[in-house]
């Protein structure tokens, strides 16, 4: 290793990239994944170095299992079981270190670096493998890819051990590898020149300080400090919280993978309304003209025809609802799309330290959605989301948060939400307004969700109650839930 040279782990980079107050100080957010990662790391570790017969180095391994629920333990256990079907023994020489591929540069008279790690090097007389170990969906990232190809040995060859895949693969080399190593350290120069403020985007969901960063600014006003319990809530799972607390805190604090990913013909028309809608309505003032159904044909051209017709009829409504609504056109102002909006409550709960042992502690529970459309109407701010099914109570709640989310973050007592429906009902449009005496109400509504949140134990997922009932058809736990047969 290069010594005196500050070093970026490619993860971090990626991060920064997408938003430089992402790498700050963070609260106490247990990371679920991570940590069963590590123990399924540990347990291959120990399994490797074990020279026993197979059965007892097993047995011996997965005690590190033991620390888990019921649930975690079998998912650590599957995915252990994985990796020894995948490299089953007798292996050639096992080392098990953190081993680091670096690329360095100058930047600004200083030396800095980014490494990418690998967990297992197996070598023999004339060859070494090295081996990263994946235990979720993602793939190695170009970068970390393009550091390989920049600083391997003719004896070297890098896989992954992706193990919900079963499959162990060579790492490839990008053909650009240069390239793509100048532009991750063209990002960490402008981090280090030119550091930015908050940008807000999917990558919260990853962040573990959207309590801090003031993007999504404390109700009270109260210091999350660096030892309190992080979580973040987004849109669905603060809804799906009603229903069945379980159901929520497996995605929200537990991140145990769903049953199965919805991706009907309806929810990707949905997913392409969206998006085009929102390259036609943001930083348009000519949204009411007469050539801009033109306009959206001509954006659709490469789309398959029956999404086509269904997008530009959506379309035609939402402008026929905004028309319908809004009577100073010239006021309306859309200037951003899939915006995180929202804010923090924190409340006493249980605490979990990075070693996972538990004590009673400050919990900040951060609610937070992407908002479809932001801008501003005479003057005040305006959020909107655009629906493709059905009215639904849920709505009130989303526009709660959205309006005291942006009341908050842009200091507005003013604040107005459209949902506007375009389904087989047809379009609609309905208006809800927010002004300084609604938020009391909404601020006790949502301390009464995060104290239960606070109280969730960040070491046990079964502790979450769950709640039977008709919304369990449509739930990410179908197979998964020991309840739900
Ligand atoms: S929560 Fe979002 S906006 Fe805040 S620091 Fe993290 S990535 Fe940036
Ligand atoms: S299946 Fe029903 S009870 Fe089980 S987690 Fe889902 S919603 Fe809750």
């Amino acid at each position: 290793m290069n010594q005196g040279i500050d070093f970026y782990k490619t993860y971090d980079v990626i991060k920064i990239s997408q938003c430089h107050e992402s790498n700050g100080t963070k609260t106490l957010t247990p990371n679920s994944r991570l940590d069963r990662w590590n123990a399924v790391h540990e347990a291959i570790t120990s399994w490797l170095i074990n020279d026993a017969d197979d059965d007892v180095a097993v047995k011996v391994a997965e005690q590190r299992f033991q620390y888990h629920d019921a649930l975690q333990k079998k998912m650590m256990s599957e995915l252990f079981e994985r990796f020894r079907k995948l490299l089953p023994k007798p292996l050639p020489e096992v080392n098990i270190d953190y081993f680091r591929k670096e690329v360095t540069k100058k930047i600004n008279d200083s030396e800095v670096g980014m490494y990418t790690s690998f967990q297992y090097e197996l070598t023999d007389n004339d060859s070494i493998e090295y081996i990263k170990l994946k235990a979720g969906v993602t793939d190695v990232n170009d970068i970390d890819k393009a550091i390989i190809a920049q600083s391997k040995f003719d004896d070297e060859t890098f896989y992954t051990a992706q193990l919900i895949k079963d499959d162990l693969t060579e790492i490839d080399e990008p053909s650009n590898s240069q390239e793509i190593i100048d532009e991750y350290f063209k990002i960490i120069e402008d981090y280090e020149t030119n550091r930015k403020k908050a940008e807000p985007g999917l990558h919260c969901y990853m962040c573990e300080r959207p309590s801090k960063c003031g993007q999504y600014p404390v109700v009270n006003g109260e210091e999350v400090k660096s030892k309190d319990r992080g979580i973040l809530i987004s849109k669905t799972n603060l809804l799906n919280l009603e229903n069945c607390e379980r159901w929520a805190s497996w995605r929200a604090q537990y991140a145990i993978p769903k049953d199965f990913e919805n991706d009907s013909d309806e929810a990707q028309l949905g997913r392409r309304y969206h998006d085009f809608a929102q390259k036609m309505l943001v930083d348009n003032n000519n949204i009411f003209g007469p050539d801009e159904p033109k306009r959206l044909e001509s954006l659709l051209e490469n789309e398959e025809e029956l999404f086509k017709i269904q997008i530009l009829k959506k379309y035609k409504e939402l402008i026929e609802e905004l028309d319908k609504n809004i009577s100073d056109k010239d006021s309306l102002d859309i200037k951003l799309s899939e915006y995180g909006l929202g804010f923090t409550i924190t409340e006493d709960g249980i605490v979990a330290n990075r070693n996972m042992t538990l004590r009673d502690g400050r919990v900040a529970v951060t609610f937070m959605g992407q908002a479809d459309l932001v801008g501003r109407y005479e003057g005040n701010p305006l959020i909107i989301e655009l629906k493709t099914g059905r009215e639904s109570q849920n709505d009130l709640t989303e526009a709660e948060l959205y309006a005291l989310g942006a009341k908050l973050l842009l200091n507005a007592d003013e604040v107005t939400v459209f949902h506007i429906y375009t389904n087989q009902d047809g379009g609609k449009l309905k208006p809800r307004s927010f002004g300084k005496d609604d938020y009391d109400t909404i601020i006790k509504k949502f301390q009464n969700k995060a104290e239960r949140i606070a109280k969730w134990n960040p070491a046990d997922a079964m502790s979450p109650k769950f709640t039977i009932g008709d919304w369990c058809s449509n739930c990410d736990y179908q197979t998964t839930c020991p309840e739900y047969r």
